[in-house]
């Protein structure tokens, strides 16, 4: 089964919906939180029902986390740009000798 995000549109993909009762999808555009149940009446009527949660925190949650990212990728530079120099000094101080 495949529905849109009922916010931003996008397509979900929920393949186990009619055979497990229920699926969790997560929308990749807007972190929305689709959940979707199935179930079948006795009388064959098919009933789905959606469930949508959408946190603030966890959008505005990615901001920080990419800073966190660009620190340690700033701070691994700088230190292999030291190895780089620590490298080259002590080469230089080798051929001194
Ligand atoms: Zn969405």
């Amino acid at each position: 089964m495949e529905i849109l995000c009922p916010i931003c549109k996008e397509k979900l993909s929920l393949p186990q919906v009619e055979t497990g009762g229920q699926q969790l999808a997560y929308c990749s555009k807007c972190t929305t939180l689709v959940h979707v149940s199935y179930e079948r009446l006795v009388t064959g009527t098919k009933v789905w029902e959606v469930r949508m949660e959408n946190h603030p925190k966890r959008a505005s949650k990615k901001n920080p986390n990419k800073l966190e990212d660009r620190v340690i990728s700033i701070l691994t530079l700088g230190f292999l740009l030291f190895l780089i120099w620590w490298f080259y000094q002590s080469c230089v101080s080798l051929v001194a000798q």
